[in-house]
């Protein structure tokens, strides 16, 4: 083993979640069908409102565009805690009591939700109850962690400071605790969804992208190989909403990822699920691999998605700290997912717009989702019952106008980096298995050489607002640092809002 044991990171990418894949498909939508609902994505979000609509005797459509349970669901942490980071303290000072409650209550409730469908389903998940804890390791980090313990008192949180010792390894200064959350296995829960989608008539298809909505009084999902949804509601399930023409989410939102180890470590197993408060906010929860070998998922080393960051980088780190901390005998998944922020760091979950009430979205779940694409689903579900007015998770409430423009000049700063930042390489200087941004006849071109030498090459510029797209050398993928748009190696759509792929550039019939 070298000093840095990086022989240990595996060489597929892969999430723990996805050994127990949903293994049954779905066919492709290919002509016109109608519902009450169509529902568009199929993550925890589409599947947990498909099925409290067809509970209430709705017809439903759900539309995924590839598989099943295999977006940010598929690759998440799977925590179920209404512990959402340091965040009550911030909200109390920014949304007063009423707000900050409505936010706890809407969580809460969606976690007992869960863990009554859990306990009276006996849904095999993995299910177990586990305090959930926020820590520091420096001085500075100990008010703010004192802050919010006082918060969780002020809004009847359960918990507060924790008195008791933490494991060792994770050199706490500080800590504070939710009793009694969970962990669980988010894509067995979902499967459990499924069938009962099933079970209860929702109409399921598969590798069906929608494209556009025709807003009016019957909505019309139009999918890219021409067929058509329509429905009296139209919920945008989709993580970031595919339809922006109307709402600007992309200027509202950004986009964050992170990445996962499961490890195998002869290290006790410790009683919790902990998250440190200062970058790069380690986390850490039990889980086992199929066969019953217990594991730890450790994760952090979150960043804004597309930033020209080596993306081998983080997963390097995540081994080294945990090596140090506790030990690593083995790794034996790795992955990396990305999840939306909004401006005022609330959800986005209602009508897209003011004008257009009959379809809804939800999304910016700020890497919290398990609780609040529940509590998403139950709002959305709500509205189409007409029993919501209105909540404040309304996409059309007013989002900080000075994030706005941070954000935006963000945007803009990469526009223009993006395009005349100096380029140095050629495609003679990727070498197999490298890919980057090279100069090529005066142009920007994105290169990816296979291990085998064959060579892809596309158009960087991202087709959602025309930023300079990013190489992630670890997913072998081009990701665009205003959005979070994901492209492959051909530049085929991985990860909206771009709808449209990369162009892709014959290199080899124009070198000169
Ligand atoms: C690394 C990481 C760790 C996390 N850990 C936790 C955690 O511990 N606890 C927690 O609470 N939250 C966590 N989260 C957040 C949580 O995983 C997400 O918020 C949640 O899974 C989002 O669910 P979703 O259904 O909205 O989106 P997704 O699961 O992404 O589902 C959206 C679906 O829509 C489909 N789709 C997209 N575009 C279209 C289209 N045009 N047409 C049709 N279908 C389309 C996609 O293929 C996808 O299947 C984490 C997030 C990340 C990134």
């Amino acid at each position: 083993m070298t000093n840095d044991g990086k022989e240990l990171l595996p060489q597929n990418i892969q999430s723990l979640w996805q050994e127990h894949a949903v293994e049954k498909s779905f066919p492709v939508l290919e002509d016109r069908v109608s519902a009450d609902v169509v529902v568009v994505g199929g993550g925890l979000t589409g599947l947990t409102t498909a099925y409290l609509l067809a509970k209430e005797g709705k017809e439903v459509v759900l539309l995924e565009a590839g598989n099943l349970m295999t977006g940010t669901s598929g690759h998440t942490t799977a925590k179920v805690s209404v512990q959402h980071d340091v965040i009550y303290d911030e909200f109390l000072q920014r949304f007063g009591l009423e707000k900050t409650k409505a936010y706890y209550k809407a969580n809460d409730e969606a976690f007992r939700w869960m863990k009554g469908m859990v306990e009276q389903h006996q849904i095999d998940c993995d299910w177990e109850e586990q305090p959930s804890y926020l820590y520091t390791t420096q001085d500075l980090s100990v008010d703010k962690l004192e802050r919010e313990a006082r918060a969780y008192e002020q809004l009847h949180i359960p918990g507060g400071v924790y008195e008791g010792q933490l494991p060792e390894y994770l050199n706490a200064q500080k800590a504070i605790v939710v009793p009694s959350q969970a962990q669980f296995h988010p894509v067995r829960y979902a499967r459990f969804l499924l069938s009962e989608c099933e079970r209860l008539g929702v109409r399921l298809f598969e590798h069906s992208p929608a494209i556009k909505v025709n807003f009016g009084t019957l909505p019309v999902v139009h999918c890219r190989n021409g067929a058509e949804a329509q429905g009296d509601h139209v919920l945008i399930c989709t993580h970031f909403p595919f339809v922006d023409t109307h709402g600007f989410y992309f200027a509202r939102m950004h986009v964050s990822r992170s990445y996962v180890l499961a490890v195998e470590s002869d290290v006790d197993k410790p009683d919790g699920m902990f998250l440190e408060i200062d970058p790069p906010q380690h986390s850490l929860r039990t889980a086992k691999a199929e066969d019953g070998t217990p594991l730890l998922l450790v994760g952090g080393e979150g960043h804004k998605t597309g930033q020209g960051i080596n993306t081998h980088k983080p997963y390097e780190h995540l081994l080294s700290y945990a090596s140090r901390a506790f030990g690593v005998k083995s790794v034996h998944y790795r992955w990396s997912a990305q999840d939306l922020v909004t401006n005022d760091k609330l959800p986005f979950i209602g009508p897209m717009t003011e004008q257009h009430r009959n379809v809804l979205v939800a999304t910016g779940f700020r890497k919290w989702g398990m609780t609040t694409s529940a509590a998403a689903a139950h709002i959305l579900a709500r509205y189409v019952e007409g029993k919501e007015e209105e909540s404040m998770f309304s996409p059309a409430r007013f989002g900080s106008m000075k994030q706005l423009i941070r954000d935006n000049m963000d945007v803009a700063k990469h526009l223009v980096r993006g395009k005349f930042g100096l380029l140095q390489k050629h495609v003679d200087d990727i070498k197999p298995g490298e890919g980057d941004v090279v100069l090529h006849q005066g142009e920007r071109v994105g290169i990816y050489r296979e291990p085998e030498g064959k060579v892809h090459a596309v158009d960087t510029t991202c087709t959602h607002v025309g930023c300079e797209v990013n190489w992630n050398a670890s997913d072998l993928a081009w990701e665009c640092p205003c959005h979070g748009s994901r492209f492959d190696i051909d530049g085929l759509v991985l990860n909206g809002p771009a709808e449209k792929p990369l162009r892709v550039i014959d290199v080899d019939e124009r070198i000169e």
